[in-house]
């Protein structure tokens, strides 16, 4: 088995790539939930919903969020009402929400429900949520306590950080399909997520840090940096802001005591030296995933 610890939009790709060289079967992404929210009375599990259209082909790849083919007549009215319309959510992706709120009212887990919508769409991997209680990353920012998406969405992650905090985190538990997928896999991939805000909420659900770190020889991770900066979104700049540094070397400092290996960019050959000397093991390849032959060679560097 292989488990992937994913946040979204990052794991969504690095899980296609992984396709390629390992079998569906095999494939199991343990998922971040500390950006869920209730919105409108609706549980909404965005890193989950990523990599479950993503890897159904319903996703739509300009925007890196919600489904393809979406209209938006519920937000429209919603807004024509004065209700709260900045989180977008179009009309299919809504039902995601509707029925995923149905099924934990009346009582079953998000695992469960994962499970559900996973073989309705069609999903060729396992997607297991890290916990099946309730975590909420919240920001500390130079304009006072901010939620996840009000960080992300509404002011697009541009504010200084003071700090993260996983609300719940500590009394939260792993479920006993993720113990049972750290414990038994021959690989344990950290995907090219953002370190602080999607892997980092992961790591933070009691007891899951020890289980990785157990796994450490066997524990590779994907930088998501390439030329020091994220591709898209804040990673770099909240491992600046929160004290990690710059450079492949913060990531290697965000994932202190996690890591027998850290995959960089071939861009970023120079920066391997200095990462081996801090006795970490580096593997070099192309990381900007999208074209079939780079894909494949990181595959192999990952699964290798
Ligand atoms: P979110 O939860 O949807 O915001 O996304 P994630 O946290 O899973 O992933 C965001 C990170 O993915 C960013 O920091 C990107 O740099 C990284 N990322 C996206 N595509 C690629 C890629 O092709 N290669 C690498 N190395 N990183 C990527
Ligand atoms: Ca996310």
């Amino acid at each position: 088995m292989i488990v992937v610890l994913s946040g979204g939009v990052g794991a969504a790709r690095l899980l296609r790539v992984l396709r390629r060289a390992a079998p569906d079967e095999e494939i199991v992404a343990v998922v971040n939930v500390g950006d869920d929210l209730v919105l409108h009375g609706l549980t909404i599990c965005p890193d989950l919903d990523t990599i479950a259209y993503t890897l159904a082909g319903l996703s739509n790849d300009e925007t890196g969020w919600g489904r393809r083919d979406e209209s938006w007549r519920v937000m429209d009215e919603l807004a024509t009402l004065g209700g709260d319309a900045w989180f977008r959510l179009g009309d299919r992706d809504l039902a995601t929400h509707l029925y995923r709120s149905q099924r934990l009212a009346e009582g079953a887990t998000k695992t469960t429900v994962t499970a559900e919508l996973v073989e309705r769409w069609g999903v060729p991997v396992r997607l297991l949520p890290v916990t099946d209680d309730p975590v909420r990353t919240r920001f500390s920012t130079a304009i006072g306590p901010l939620s996840f998406q009000e960080y992300f969405v509404r002011h697009r992650h541009d504010v200084t950080v003071a700090d993260v905090v996983v609300e719940g985190a500590a009394v939260a538990r792993p479920t006993a399909e993720v113990v049972a997928a750290l414990d038994a896999a021959r690989r344990v991939v950290v995907a090219p997520s953002n370190p602080v805000i999607s892997i980092g909420p992961l790591l933070a659900v009691h007891g899951v840090r020890d289980l990785v770190a157990a796994r450490r020889d066997d524990v590779v991770a994907v930088s998501p940096l390439i030329g020091g900066r994220a591709l898209k979104g804040p990673a770099d700049r909240l491992l600046r802001e929160l004290g990690f540094g710059t450079g492949h070397a913060a990531v290697a400092s965000a994932y202190e005591g996690l890591l027998g290996r850290l995959v960089i960019d071939e861009s970023d050959a120079a920066e391997a030296d200095v990462l081996r000397s801090g006795g970490l093991e580096v593997t070099v390849c192309p990381t900007l995933m999208g074209d079939p032959d780079r894909d494949a060679r990181l595959a192999a560097a990952v699964l290798g």
